[in-house]
């Protein structure tokens, strides 16, 4: 059985317990390779690994760290097949989905911030004549990255790229439920010539890992994608050491769609955004809101294409949706939709597990899933579910509906479906909401301000934010009178 390894100070390392953990292929539900269940003991190693590479990686002009990141861009590029495959065998996503969306924007994430990096200029501010302040932007030293299942290689990236073009050293964990494309980018930084220590990899469980790296007083700051749970655990253990705090948590997103929107065109991107990656995308829409007018309409058209939705293993490349994540993840999903039934609600299609045949038969299916007849703040319509389930709810006015959208804890991202302009622009500036997609869904800038407001998060990632997350302020003024 292929075992994974730690990648510390420049090299694959075994976990000093040589203990590991099962991996599963959700496809199938079987093992296929092993975890290293690393500790405390792995990530201290992996953070004196960091804080030796620190001064030099510092002090590298930024035109080599980015000449180093673009060669990474270019092996992601060579192994970008092997990538998506181990991508989707990991995830249980589509192969097809893999490629197209998780591997193409790994190594997009690296090269956006290996160009941004030169571009990221300080600040001056003049007192007339008499004074002049600039201001320094340093690296912070030794940071933490920690990223979830559901975009493994994407997310992963989206932290590492902007702390090592900063001029961070980074320790990094990426999920123990999908780590092998976390593996396979510590094959690629070697082989790009990434100086050692400059980043870590430490496998294993989040409450041993990723406790360490919340905790360990020599890395200064961590950017965490996950649960909202773990935000706040990793918040209680590293706010009062004053760490700082980069949390992308979770969502229940609205989906709101007016009568006078382009029918086909919202329907076509409603089905995307109920349903791409098994639903397991923070930014799906989970909750539709459909105004009366065109709710039947909607209803009929939407369900008949979602029962028609091909549910298959990763490797068929005709299927549109694969396996959820896990075993436990897909029990946790099929719980919400007896919750679902017992609060009231009528599943339309979908609701069951889907059981393939032959060595697929033991994979983590689940049809996707429609629900209507629910009130906006029972459980079901609060919480987050995380998979192919979605609601439908009629309503009449604008202020019921941002009532509705605005109800929950979370306020990551929403979706509004209009052809009134000025309406669009109202409901924008109404949703608490991070991200707000007019007429479209999960179109990305990497420019812009990505994050939630609410439960859903502290703080934002992408573009300069980033980097200026990465960095710490230095305010200098000079008399010049
Ligand atoms: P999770 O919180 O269970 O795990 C995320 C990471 O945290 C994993 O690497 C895990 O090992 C680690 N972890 C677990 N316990 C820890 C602890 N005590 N200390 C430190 N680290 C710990 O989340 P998940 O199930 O992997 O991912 C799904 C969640 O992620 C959903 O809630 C989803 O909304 C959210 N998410 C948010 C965004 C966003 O940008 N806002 C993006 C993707 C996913």
């Amino acid at each position: 059985m292929f075992k994974l390894q730690n990648y510390i100070n420049g090299e694959l390392v075994a976990p000093n317990s040589n203990d590991y953990i099962d991996n599963y292929n959700p496809s199938t539900g079987k093992i296929y390779s092993l975890i290293p269940d690393s500790d405390s003991s792995d990530v201290k190693a992996a953070v004196k690994a960091a804080k030796h590479a620190f001064p030099k990686w510092s002090l590298t002009p930024k035109e080599k760290r980015s000449a180093i990141m673009l060669k990474i861009v270019e092996l992601i590029n060579k192994n970008y097949d092997k990538l998506a495959e181990a991508e989707a065998i990991d995830n249980g996503k589509p192969m097809w989905l893999a490629q197209k969306v998780d591997i193409a924007r790994a190594a997009s994430n690296f090269e956006f911030f290996a160009t941004a990096i030169l571009h990221f200029a300080s600040e001056a501010h003049m007192m007339e004549d008499k004074y002049v302040n600039y201001t320094r932007r340093d690296p912070l030293g030794v940071v933490g990255c920690i990223s979830p299942w559901n975009l493994p290689l994407y997310l992963f990236t989206w932290k590492i790229a902007p702390a090592i073009a900063a001029g961070n050293c980074v320790v990094a964990k990426p999920s123990e439920v999908t780590p092998m494309t976390a593996y396979l980018l510590s094959e690629i930084c070697i082989e790009a010539g990434l100086p050692a220590g400059v980043l870590n990899i430490v496998h294993g469980l989040g409450p041993k890992v990723g406790a360490e790296i919340s905790e360990n007083d020599a890395i200064c700051a961590v950017s965490f994608t996950g649960g909202t749970s773990t935000g706040a655990q990793i918040a209680r253990v590293a706010a009062p050491k004053f760490k700082k705090l980069s949390l992308e948590l979770g969502g229940k997103n609205p989906n709101i769609i007016f009568d006078d929107c382009d029918f086909d065109k919202m329907l076509a991107t409603t089905m995307a955004s109920s349903f791409a990656n098994q639903g397991q995308i923070c930014l799906c829409g989970s909750r539709i809101f459909v105004q009366r007018g065109i709710y039947d309409k909607f209803k009929t058209a939407f369900v008949e294409k979602v029962s028609k939705r091909r549910v298959s293993h990763s490797l068929d490349s005709n299927a549109q949706q694969g396996a959820v994540v896990s075993k436990s993840h897909m029990e946790k999903v099929l719980s919400y939709v007896e919750l679902a039934k017992e609060e009231g609600g009528t599943v339309l299609t979908g609701g069951t597990q889907v059981h393939l045949e032959g060595e697929y038969a033991g994979g983590y299916y689940i049809r996707p899933t429609v629900i209507e007849g629910l009130s906006f703040d029972c459980r079901t319509n609060q919480e987050e579910i995380f998979g192919p389930v979605v609601t439908i709810m009629p309503f009449d006015t604008e202020e019921e509906v941002l009532m509705m959208a605005n109800s929950t804890e979370y306020g990551l991202a929403a979706t509004v479906w209009t052809e009134n302009l000025t309406r669009a622009h109202r409901i924008a500036n109404e949703l608490d909401s991070g991200i707000v997609w007019i007429n479209c869904w999960l179109v990305r800038d990497l420019r812009t301000p990505f994050g939630g407001t609410k439960n859903s998060g502290v703080g934002r990632e992408g573009g300069f934010e980033a980097l200026k997350f990465f960095t710490e302020p230095k305010n200098v003024c000079i008399s010049v009178g």
